[in-house]
């Protein structure tokens, strides 16, 4: 039979975890604070805000929110982080992307103190996560991680192959899964005979952005498949639905376990979010 990771589940116990250590912090004096900053009108991302702050405030968090008008302009936007960056009471820094055109995501970015970058994208964090010497993890890797982990605790010398190199999911998925001691194969773009790799694969993380791309005889018997793609389609019948990178149903048949989309990957997310948010905070503790 087919484990079928429910991340839905697994998000909801990190949260339960999250908050009985977010009132041990309180109980010492610490609130752990998350602010998120928005910039403009994109429907998607006051949704995803939203979430977030609903998240932040049910595990005993304190939520900051900052709604800035579509036109303001980047020095407004770094003055502000400068203001989050020197708040006591703020643990960690979120700012939502995408960024309207007249500011470079990249410098504000890289403008959030490392210590409270909570989506784990500044340089700082990046390095320290690539040498394995602590520091922030992105949020969906990171999450991403612990539903692998949900099946099995000991992944040393399994042969782990991340489909996709961004910034954001491939690498650092590369990085934790180095660290959990797997042999590690990166596929890309470029890379020949993609299918031929998938299938020597013990565990598949799929972050490409293609529906339905990785097909059902390309993995091993017995793999964990891990898809991380959010992808919409309009089926024959004109109605639209999320897919992920794998085909599922194919998939399903082969793998010993597999997340499906949704209620996979993408619930682990803001919970993951709410646990580096946690982490920042017990480092302001000390
Ligand atoms: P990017 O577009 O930044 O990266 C896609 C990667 O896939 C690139 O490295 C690209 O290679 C590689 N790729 C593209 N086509 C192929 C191919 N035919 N064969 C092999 N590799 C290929 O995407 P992201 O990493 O940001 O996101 C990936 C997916 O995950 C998307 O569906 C996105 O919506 C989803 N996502 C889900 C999240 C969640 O919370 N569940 C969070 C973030 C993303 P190259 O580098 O050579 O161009």
């Amino acid at each position: 039979m087919t484990h079928i990771i429910d991340g839905k589940a697994i998000a909801r116990q990190l949260r339960e975890e999250i908050a009985k250590e977010t009132a041990q912090l309180v109980a010492k004096g610490v609130t752990p604070g998350l602010a998120v900053v928005i910039v403009g009108e994109d429907p998607a991302s006051h949704v995803y805000v939203k979430s977030k702050a609903t998240q932040t405030v049910e595990v005993g968090m304190a939520s900051f929110k900052h709604v800035l008008d579509e036109g303001t302009s980047q020095a407004d936007l770094l003055a502000l982080i400068a203001r989050l960056n020197a708040d006591p009471v703020v643990d960690g820094i979120l700012v939502q992307l995408p960024l309207p055109r007249q500011i470079d995501a990249e410098t504000v970015l890289h403008a959030i103190l490392p210590a409270k970058d909570v989506d784990g994208f500044h340089p700082v964090n990046v390095g320290q996560v690539a040498t394995g010497s602590g520091g922030i993890a992105p949020c969906t890797p990171f999450g991403a991680m612990k539903l692998i982990k949900s099946v099995r605790s000991d992944l040393a010398g399994l042969h782990a192959v991340v489909v996709g190199r961004s910034n954001i999911v491939g690498k650092p998925m590369v990085q934790l899964l180095l660290d959990e001691h797997c042999t590690v194969t990166v596929v890309h773009s470029r890379t020949q005979d993609v299918a031929a790799l998938v299938r020597a694969a013990d565990i598949v993380v799929a972050a490409v952005g293609r529906p339905e791309m990785i097909r059902g005889d390309w993995i091993k018997p017995g793999a964990i498949v891990i898809d991380v793609g959010i992808n919409r389609v309009i089926t024959e019948d004109g109605k639209s639905r999320l897919v992920g990178d794998v085909a599922y149903e194919e998939a399903a048949k082969v793998a010993a376990a597999i997340t499906p989309v949704p209620g996979g990957v993408g619930p682990m997310t803001i919970a993951s979010l709410l646990a580096n948010t946690l982490q920042a905070a017990k480092a302001r503790l000390g």
